[in-house]
């Protein structure tokens, strides 16, 4: 017997609701940067990086352009001399194996822990050598993951540890906030994470000087001062006044939003106990709840479920990274990563949702049971 057709459609993102609910704000913030005059590295820019580095537990701020952008200047202003290979789990969407590339180093990836799909210091352990320069952490789909006996053993050789909070931001962890763990952190503001700017954003943050002044330079052609290139790989990548400005609008609902992301995944948690989905926990302050991630051995028929109520579903990410043609890496066996990336898929969650909407991904969630 088929079903009825849907009567409610549950969209996996509806950016215009956001921007409905925040239109005054963003006006306001945008009527402020235009009446400045002040459009690239203004005031609001300087604002927005020290509200960005207190709400991360660090000394210094440094907003680009994208989170992309930030992976890859951290990467140029971690990697210690002589060394060549970026070190990072290819289940996180290729972001850090983009910037890593752009930099020009190689990239070599290590399988993830079962459970928090991370990478941890027993999955790194095997891929560590004098090679290695720069390990990046990815804190998938919002979950601070313990990295302090990793970044105890990169430290030992002389390896620094870059965490990708771009899905973890306002999360923390023994008291330390997403990026405060590493040697430097970075963030990414696309309109889909939990903090969205207006278009693309990114940043870096750390408590490290140097890197940060590195970074600092980097963003901006390697100039010191004004017109004269002080270092190799600058470019040019800041983030613009008008998105500083609309972040600071939006910064201050982060935590509540963030608690409205974790009620929701609860919630779908709950409707799946006993049955054949495994909902990814996200309850506490570890967790951004950035995406509400299920896993099951039959992702098809799962998905088929889901989109025969009107419920829309994504893969985050099908493809892992040493598979990616464009990647070209060498062939590597990476059980969890592989096994993961034919398992999970996504189900709507951002902050948003109704409970009409949350009500009726809960009940297709049960009803598949
Ligand atoms: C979104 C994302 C990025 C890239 O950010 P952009 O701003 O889109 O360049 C990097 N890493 C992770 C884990 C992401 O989810």
């Amino acid at each position: 017997m088929s079903q009825a057709p849907p009567t409610l459609r549950v969209p996996m993102n509806d950016l215009a609701r956001g921007i409905a609910r925040d239109r005054d704000v963003l006006q306001a913030a945008f009527d402020a940067v235009l009446d400045s005059g002040q459009l690239v590295l203004g005031p609001q820019t300087t604002r927005f990086e020290e509200q960005l580095a207190a709400l991360s537990g660090v000394e210094f701020a440094v907003g680009v352009a994208s989170g992309t952008d930030a992976l890859e200047l951290a990467i140029r202003a971690t990697m210690p001399e002589g060394r060549r290979v970026v070190l990072t789990a290819a289940n996180a969407g290729g972001y850090t194996s983009t910037a890593a590339r752009r930099a020009g180093f190689d990239v070599r990836y290590a399988d993830v822990d079962p459970v928090s799909l991370c990478l941890s210091a027993g999955s790194a352990a095997p891929y560590l050598d004098d090679g290695v320069g720069v390990v990046v952490v990815t804190h998938l789909y919002g979950n601070l993951t313990d990295i302090r006996e990793l970044v105890a053993d990169c430290h030992s050789r002389g390896i620094l540890v870059v965490e990708d909070c771009a899905q973890a931001i306002g999360a923390s962890l023994n008291g330390r906030p997403a990026g405060g763990s590493g040697d430097a952190g970075t963030i990414s503001f696309y309109p889909t994470k939990n903090l969205g700017a207006v278009g693309d954003g990114g940043a870096i943050v750390t408590s490290n000087s140097e890197i940060a002044e590195r970074v600092t330079l980097l963003r901006q052609y390697g100039w010191q001062p004004r017109y004269r290139v002080a270092v190799p790989g600058g470019v040019n990548s800041r983030l613009d006044e008008l998105q500083a400005a609309f972040l600071l609008a939006r910064l201050d609902r982060l935590p509540e939003h963030n608690a409205r992301r974790r009620s929701i995944i609860a919630r779908y948690e709950h409707s799946a106990l006993g049955g054949r989905l495994l909902v990814l926990p996200a309850a506490g302050e570890h967790h951004s709840a950035h995406l509400a991630v299920v896993r099951t051995d039959d992702r098809d028929d799962a998905r088929g479920w889901f989109a025969e109520r009107g419920i829309s579903t994504d893969i985050h990410f099908p493809f892992p990274d040493h598979e990616q043609p464009g990647f070209e890496a060498a062939p590597v066996s990476l059980p969890e990563t592989e096994r993961a990336s034919r398992e999970v898929f996504s189900l709507p969650c951002f902050p948003e949702l109704t409970d009409a909407e949350i009500e009726a991904v809960c009940d297709a969630i049960k009803e598949y049971a």
